[in-house]
């Protein structure tokens, strides 16, 4: 006798594994659909888009409440990106119609805690950063592995702008460092800035505090893509002790933009890794990483095109060609099948020649 089954909503299935493969199949198929066609609307649209981000550390009491006001008002003016909100703070990369750009403006400043919040504009910008609005409530807006009183992260480093940081990186007895994981840096750094080779920020902080113990006295000047993660890190740093802390007001998107109004050679080279589906912009036009299959020159980030792994890697024209967007035969020859590198690893670590975890 069959077993009543909920998924396929037939009275009576015969096989009941059959029914449970079916919902899951219907559920992947479902979700793929769903995002081509999302992502075929973003190509039709006949509007321009901006993309934008924004970060503030002030206290939100209600998180979820927060978030679903968010939600509402900015569903409303057809914005898309990937939002977080936490106790601590938001932090926002976005895509929103320039129609609509001046009223977002007023309203930001309506919304409570976000009054004259500084907004960075992306520098290159084709608008498709995002297909989609989403919104998430996060225990932090960075994750730093942290209890809330190990350090106090109010107390953070001077902020330089663009210049003052290129002047000064040039100085006796300072370092660069690069706050960033290993695959950003990959693609794109300040020349001579000491990196933690760390796949999150969580061991980031901690290892290049550790790496640079013994150079406390020293002006150490920290960046990362936008700045909130250096609010942390320059906190951080002082409360290890080192004396003089600074970092880069606005991040590599702010230094990017005024590096050509500068008239100075651009410190930063390659590209500035982005957390949207354009993985990157370029600041230099330079080309400093290798694909990770055929070993020439590429700065292309991607996501292997098999969505069981999804693995991050670097992927030259050619291998994309010749592997349909995946990271191995395997991926692009068996998709159905579950092999055993996903479960080890999300992203490919070419600077310490092996897998990790996220
Ligand atoms: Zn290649
Ligand atoms: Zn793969």
């Amino acid at each position: 006798m069959g077993v009543e089954c909920k998924n396929i909503k037939r009275p009576y299935c015969p096989l009941i594994y059959c029914c449970s493969f079916a919902q899951i199949w219907n559920m992947l198929l479902h979700n793929r659909v769903n995002k081509e066609e999302l992502k075929r609307k973003l190509s039709e649209e006949v509007f321009s888009r901006k993309t934008i981000s924004l970060y503030r550390y002030f206290e939100i009491i209600d998180p979820l409440e927060y978030r679903n006001d968010l939600y509402k008002k900015w569903s409303t003016l057809n914005c898309f990106g990937r939002i977080y909100v936490a106790h601590e703070g938001i932090n926002a990369q976005m895509s929103v119609p320039e129609n609509n750009l001046p009223q977002f403006l007023d309203q930001l400043n309506e919304i409570r805690g976000l009054k004259d919040i500084p907004i960075k504009y992306a520098i290159e910008d084709d608008g498709k950063s995002f297909y989609k609005l989403t919104i998430k409530v996060r225990e932090k807006i960075v994750a730093d592995g942290f209890g809330k009183d190990d350090y106090d992260f109010t107390n953070v480093g001077t902020h330089l702008t663009a210049l003052e940081f290129h002047q000064m990186s040039e100085g006796p007895d300072t370092l660069v460092v690069d706050m960033r994981n290993h695959y950003e840096y990959e693609v794109g750094h300040f020349l001579n800035a000491h990196h933690p080779n760390a796949g999150t920020f969580r061991d980031a902080i901690r290892m290049a505090a550790d790496a640079l113990s013994e150079e406390k006295e020293k002006n150490v000047l920290l960046y990362c893509t936008g700045g909130i993660r250096c609010e942390k890190a320059s906190a951080y740093f002082k409360h290890r002790g080192f004396k003089n802390v600074y970092q880069l007001h606005g991040g590599i998107i702010e230094y990017a933009q005024h590096v050509k109004h500068l008239e100075v050679d651009s410190k930063f080279t390659g590209k500035n890794f982005v957390f949207d589906d354009r993985l990157g912009e370029s600041v230099d036009g330079k080309i400093i990483a290798n694909c990770h299959q055929c070993g020439k020159p590429s700065d292309t980030h991607t996501n292997c095109a098999n969505d069981d792994c999804h693995q991050l890697f670097i992927q030259c024209e050619a291998c994309k060609s010749k592997y349909g967007g995946c990271c191995s035969v395997e991926c692009q020859e068996y998709p159905e099948l579950k092999h055993n590198h996903y479960s080890k690893s999300k992203i490919y670590n070419r600077i310490g020649l092996q897998q990790e975890s996220r």
